[in-house]
């Protein structure tokens, strides 16, 4: 039988090289309007058993590839070729591949699944990551996702035991700083419990990373939005702040609102300029701003605060201050993957190619090239 392990659907995008550990199945809230990622799904807590099993599994399949490494002459290593091997082997389990390309890519970080991981019990926990860390002493970062309010129940004792036994960063989805946002799309969450939350993680020493959410606001709560989320995050000072912009996949409360007529959704250029004021109001924090995330439009907006927030707003200026067909435009290329950057627009090659499927596009949707940009943006959804 092929060797596997449980996983869970998802990760954050700069977990893309790490092994997932699955400690918790699915999400303990699953309210928020704007998810879809575990409606339908009953949220579960695994045994400490179970979860140690799992890493024991892992091990098995780490010895596996390394002795395959060896025995195929590649001295041990787990390069492309054996990577690709693995990859194209139809018996081998998906998480055996996952194992594979973590391998591939150094196998130095960590993952714990699913949506809030720190609901387990502070000794349960503490004890899955020592014997993650202890099986593969290799790994430099354990992570995980957690919530807000989970974060306000622990203390900094609590967090600084996780801390010491390994686990070194935590992700959570702020999505917004803002009371009147947070209840609108249900988040389960208050402004001040999302800056309780975050602190202790941040005086645990235990690094932060907050996601915000450009647009979850409407056009009606924009500006309270973007005012509320950088007064949270300067109260939170935390290591990261990455941005995801506001989607509204199928099946979801807020795409229903939407439909209803009672959700004004904004434009791509109006989230800019969203994104503007919220920047311009983060203060005295020494934060890094990443922009990682397919669905955002500037993905060169990045950079560390305070010394490069001139260049981020300078970022959003630029493409501000383009002309609507030249704004429209690289929003187009972008979502057909075409441009990453605002300077792209100008290489002559990819130029011609998106004037070219413009025009099929416009054609496509009936003149509404606005339309067709928000069509092509959900694919990534
Ligand atoms: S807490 Fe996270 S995973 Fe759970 S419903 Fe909200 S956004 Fe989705």
């Amino acid at each position: 039988m092929a060797l596997e392990f449980e996983q869970g659907p998802i990760r954050p995008p700069s977990e893309a090289r790490s092994l997932l550990i699955r400690v918790t199945r699915n999400c303990p809230w699953n309210r928020c309007e704007f998810c879809p990622v575990y409606k339908g799904a009953k949220f579960s807590r695994r045994t400490v058993e179970e979860i140690k099993a799992d890493i024991d599994t892992v091990k098995e399949m780490v010895d596996l590839l390394k002795r395959t490494a060896w025995q195929s002459g590649f001295g041990g290593t787990i390069d492309r070729r054996l990577v690709e091997a693995v990859l194209q082997d139809e018996s081998h389990s998906e998480s055996f591949r996952s194992v594979a390309l973590w391998l591939y890519y150094g196998g130095e970080s960590a993952f714990l699944q699913d949506a809030n991981s720190l609901v387990m019990k502070t000794l349960n926990l503490v004890e899955v990551v020592s014997y993650l860390k202890e099986t593969f002493p290799g790994l430099k970062r354990i992570t995980s996702y957690a919530r807000s309010s989970t974060l306000a129940r622990k203390s900094v004792e609590e967090l600084r035991q996780l801390k010491d036994a390994g686990l070194n960063r935590i992700h959570v989805g702020l999505e917004s700083g803002s009371d009147a946002v947070l209840s609108f799309v249900k988040k389960g969450v208050t402004a001040a419990q999302q800056i309780e939350g975050g602190r202790r993680v941040v005086d645990a020493g235990i690094e932060l990373s907050e996601y915000v959410m450009p647009g979850l606001g409407g056009r009606r709560l924009s500006r309270d939005h973007a005012l509320e989320t950088a007064r949270v995050l300067n109260a939170i000072d935390p290591d990261f702040i990455r941005i995801r912009s506001l989607a509204l996949p199928a099946g979801t409360g807020l795409r229903e609102k939407w439909e209803r007529g009672d959700f004004e959704r904004p434009t791509d250029e109006e989230m800019v300029r969203e994104l503007r004021l919220f920047i311009e109001h983060l203060d005295g924090i020494n934060t890094y701003l990443a922009s990682d995330h397919i669905l955002n439009l500037l993905e060169e907006l990045e950079g560390r605060l305070p010394e490069d927030k001139p260049y981020l707003l300078e970022v959003i200026d630029r493409y501000l201050d383009l002309p609507e067909d030249e704004r429209l435009l690289f929003q187009l290329g972008r979502r057909l993957g075409l441009f990453r950057t605002l300077s792209d627009r100008e290489e002559p090659g990819l130029r011609a190619r998106a004037i070219q499927l413009r025009e099929k596009v416009v054609a496509q949707f009936g003149g509404d090239l606005e339309q067709a940009i928000r069509t092509l943006a959900e694919r990534y959804i």
